[in-house]
């Protein structure tokens, strides 16, 4: 084998390796939005015991890999979750939980509630439910790190390629934010 296809090959199985134990390992940032965060200590403590995934929470986005949005979002909270989005170091995830996140859910004509959050940040998984059962956020946890294994999970890169369209849409909403551009730099 030529050297060039043995050290693609070495990289691949490199890179392999590290996606098989980011994927077990995921610290999450629980920003608490809304009721749906209400299933999360059930998910958390000893019946379904996320921690066997590999999941326990972190204090700082700095920390994180995955930013949980846990229902509906105010136009003032989307300011804070994009700070904290902007904050965790890629590769970093985001998962959705209910309706709300999707089209605003029963608060879709709310003025100050926000009716599409993938608008403004890349999600990689919504879980489904208002509020979401515990066994259908274990789910969607186990969706997310199918996908990190599988190379699937790539909102991250989906908001570095597009970041004009979602600072524009955050623009928008929001007026100007506080955030380091390190796309165009
Ligand atoms: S989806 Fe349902 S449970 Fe979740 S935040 Fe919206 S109203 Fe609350």
């Amino acid at each position: 084998m030529a050297t060039a296809d043995k050290e693609k090959k070495l990289k691949e199985g490199w890179e392999g390796i590290s996606r098989f134990f980011r994927a077990n390992s995921l610290w999450m940032l629980m920003y608490c939005t809304g009721c749906c965060a209400i299933e999360l200590p059930q998910a958390m403590t000893s019946r379904y015991d996320m921690e066997r995934l590999g999941m326990g929470p972190m204090a700082t986005p700095r920390q994180a890999d995955v930013l949980l949005v846990t229902g509906y979002l105010s136009v003032k909270t989307l300011r804070r979750v994009i700070y904290a989005y902007e904050q965790m170091s890629t590769p970093k995830y985001i998962v959705a939980f209910g309706p709300c996140t999707i089209n605003g859910g029963i608060y879709h004509d709310a003025a100050t509630v926000i009716k599409s959050l993938d608008q403004y940040l890349p999600i990689d998984v919504y879980i489904a439910g208002c509020m979401p059962k515990p066994e259908a956020v274990m789910n969607g946890f186990q969706d997310l790190i199918d996908m990190i294994k599988d190379k699937t999970a790539d909102g991250w890169k989906r908001y570095r390629d597009n970041y004009d369209w979602y600072k524009q849409n955050q623009i928008e909403s929001l007026g100007e934010l506080r955030i380091k551009d390190e796309y165009h730099e």
